[in-house]
Formats: C-alpha cells, sequence, structure tokens
C-alpha cells in the first residue's frame, strides 16, 4: 500500500531530452570526449551586469519571500517590455512572474484546462506540451505541419482539427525543435479563427528575440482585443539573456487568467527566486546590445551547421528561421549498419551516434517526429565542425 504511487505519476514520462542530456553528461564525467547537441540552452555566460544586479540584491538583503506574482518592479518592466517587443499593453495585474517559463505554461494548464479539454499542438512540437496537457486532465490533439513548407503552421491546419470539445491552441513561434516561424498573415488568420471558435491561445513565445534573417515576431496577442484577453503570452529570461538557471519566467494574460494561475502558484512554489528578479529585472530594462550580440553569434552557427549536415549522405536539413536547433530529415539513413547496428528510427540513430561517437543529439521521436532529429546548435563553432565529422564518419563509413 505504502510504495503505490499515483496513476498520474505512473502515466507521465520523464522529458526524453533531459535523458540523453543527462546520459552525455554521464559520459562526460567519465572523461569522455562527448560533442553535444543536446542542450535545450545557450552556452553564453549570463550577461556580467545582470550579475552584478544579483550581487547588489544579496548585499541589500533581499532575502526574504516576495509578493506571489513577483516584485513589483519587475511586473512593472515586465510591461514595459512586453509593449516595446509585442506591442501589447498591459498592467502589472497581468503579469504573474514564475520559477521558469515551463512553469508558466504549466500553470496557464491547470488553471485553463478541465478534464477532457482538447488542446491543440502543432508537431513538431516541444516534448513537454503534451505531457502537460495531460497532467491538467486535458486531451491533446496533435496537428501535423508541413515539413516541404519549413513546418509552418497554418489557419487552415488549425480549423481542420477543431472540435466541440476543443478549448485552446498552444503556439510556439520561433518553435523547439524546428525553429518555425508562423508567418505573421497565418497568426492574423489564426486569431480570427479562435476569436470565431471562442478558444483560447498559449502563446509560448520564448525564442522570440532569436530571429534570423527577413522573418519578424509578431505575437496573436496583438492581434485583437479578443486575443490579448484570451491568450497567456509566455516568455522569460532563459533563452534571450542566458539565464536557464536563473528560473526566471513571466506572463501575461487577462487579470481573471492571470489570478487563477498566480493562486496555484501560490499553493505550490510561492515566488520565483527574490535575487532572479532582481537580475531579471536588470535583464529588461539595463543594456540590451548583448541580445543582439548573441543573436548574431547564433545566426552565424545555424548557417554553418546547416551547410554541413548538408553535406551528410542521407541527412536534409532546411535552413530553420528562429530559436537555436535544427530538425534534420534522417530517412536516407535508414536500412544502414552503422557501426554493426541496423538503424530504423531517430531514436536508434542517436543512440548509436552517441554510444559508438560521442555525439549527443535528441531523437525525433520526443518532438512528435518518426523522421527527424535535433540538434542544438548553442555550442562553439569548433564542437559542431568536429560533432559533424564524426556524425558523417559514422554515417557514410
Ligand atoms: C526552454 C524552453 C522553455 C522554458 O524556459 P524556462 O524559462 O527555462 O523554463 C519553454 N518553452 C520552450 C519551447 C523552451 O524551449
Amino acid at each position: 500500500m505504502g510504495e503505490a504511487l499515483s496513476q498520474r505519476a505512473l502515466g507521465g514520462k520523464p522529458s526524453m531530452t533531459m535523458a540523453i542530456t543527462a546520459k552525455a553528461k554521464a559520459l562526460k564525467a567519465e572523461g569522455k570526449d562527448v560533442v553535444s547537441f543536446a542542450a535545450g540552452e545557450p552556452d553564453f555566460r549570463t550577461p556580467d551586469h545582470i550579475c552584478q544586479a544579483a550581487h547588489k540584491a544579496i548585499d541589500a538583503g533581499m532575502h526574504t519571500y516576495t509578493p506571489n506574482p513577483g516584485t513589483p518592479a519587475l511586473r512593472k518592466a515586465v510591461c514595459d517590455w512586453f509593449k516595446t517587443e509585442i506591442g501589447v499593453e498591459y498592467a502589472p495585474e497581468n503579469i504573474l512572474v514564475s520559477p521558469g517559463a515551463k512553469f508558466n505554461i504549466y500553470l496557464a494548464l491547470q488553471a485553463m484546462i478541465d478534464e477532457g479539454d482538447e488542446v491543440l499542438i502543432p508537431a513538431p512540437f516541444w516534448v513537454s506540451y503534451p505531457e502537460m496537457v495531460l497532467l491538467a486532465g486535458g486531451v491533446p490533439v496533435i496537428v501535423e505541419t508541413d515539413e516541404s513548407k519549413g513546418f509552418e503552421l497554418t489557419a487552415e491546419m488549425v480549423a481542420s482539427k477543431i472540435t466541440a470539445k476543443t478549448k485552446m491552441l498552444i503556439l510556439n513561434s520561433p518553435s523547439n525543435p524546428s525553429g518555425a516561424i508562423v508567418a505573421p498573415e497565418q497568426i492574423t488568420a489564426i486569431g480570427k479563427l479562435l476569436e470565431e471558435k471562442g478558444l483560447y491561445c498559449l502563446s509560448d513565445e520564448i525564442y522570440h528575440k532569436l530571429i534570423y534573417g527577413d522573418s519578424k515576431h509578431v505575437s496573436i496577442a496583438a492581434v485583437s482585443e479578443y486575443t490579448k484577453q484570451n491568450t497567456v503570452v509566455v516568455n522569460g529570461c532563459s533563452k534571450a539573456y542566458a539565464m536557464t538557471g536563473w528560473r526566471i519566467g513571466f506572463s501575461a494574460a487577462s487579470a481573471r487568467i492571470t489570478k487563477a494561475m498566480a493562486d496555484i502558484q501560490s499553493q505550490s512554489t510561492s515566488n520565483a527566486c527574490s535575487i532572479a528578479q532582481a537580475a531579471a529585472l536588470e535583464a529588461l530594462t539595463g543594456d540590451q546590445t548583448c541580445v543582439e550580440k548573441m543573436r548574431v553569434d547564433f545566426a552565424e552557427r545555424r548557417d554553418l551547421i546547416v551547410k554541413l549536415l548538408n553535406d551528410i549522405e542521407g541527412v536534409t536539413c532546411h535552413i530553420p528561421g528562429g530559436a537555436f536547433y535544427v530538425f534534420p530529415e534522417v530517412t536516407g539513413v535508414f536500412g544502414k549498419t552503422l557501426a554493426g547496428k541496423v538503424v530504423n528510427t531517430p531514436l536508434e540513430l542517436c543512440e548509436v551516434a552517441l554510444e559508438e561517437s560521442l555525439i549527443a543529439c535528441v531523437p525525433g521521436e520526443a518532438f512528435g517526429s518518426e523522421k527527424h532529429i535535433r540538434l542544438s546548435y548553442a555550442t562553439s563553432r569548433q564542437q559542431i565542425e568536429e560533432g559533424c565529422k564524426r556524425l558523417k564518419k559514422l554515417i557514410e563509413g
């Protein structure tokens, strides 16, 4: 009796990206020369001026709980930041600061989804969306996108999956894992569709500062008063400011939704770390040139990795518009014997790559694809070159 775990715990899966990262780290700890393309985080240090703000907060004695939804200064700063970044006006009562954007997403689903509600999730998708929908009692409904069109989501694709039970659409543009960006005209069309059908939207915009070339970020919250009131916009410090370990995420939504999310936070984690909130305040209000510097660096590495991957037989990689991942198609490798093992799935390819060549990539299965693998280029050029060389040797012999 005492050993029984809950149905919820037994039904859940640990994140596959975290599992591969952990295995790669363990091999590294054994002294193995692993090239890791698995990380879902920037490889930059948090910029100095942001770290300084944290030192100051410690010295100033900011050692106690803050208000549950975030410090007044940070909530106000998040409003101003959203105004600049997505052109939507919010008041502090619309803002919830949480221990990571991931938790804002979790809270939104807990606050808005009931048993049996359908939630539309475009594929390929970030690993945690379907699991979090299930944890809220909802039903994940996958919306397939078309690789030949760069995995771009259209309003038509969304419309085809709407039923009487649909409650919410999850958007993630730029996307993890594909890097795809939803085109501005599609954002408008999807916004109209949501209004017509009376649906909620959860817009995960955590990569919106990492967009390359001519693509433009448009938030669905900016489409109309309806979408502003019925969308939870999620963003945070992790990706744009290289602050994954600090755990600061935030969301903007109607005061009603925000309060519902904040109430759940108050009964679970309470406020995000006080020192990290002080650092986040500096990140959002201080010098922004660090963000652009990192973006330019990522853009160059994206071009390098796409070129090297397309030079491998059986691997096809399109150029992603944003984030720091590539999502090459690897079906051309299936059926081959690599290092004595027949490879027929992305997972099998990733296993051989890690075990035989010490390259860590994440299998597409984690993101709802049987044809792709995900490589993060948030690593040095030297590692990108070495890793692609090893992969080429493994596949071509
Ligand atoms: C990294 C990531 C997040 C979570 O960011 P945290 O603020 O570190 O919790 C959310 N969504 C996507 C798609 C991500 O890749």
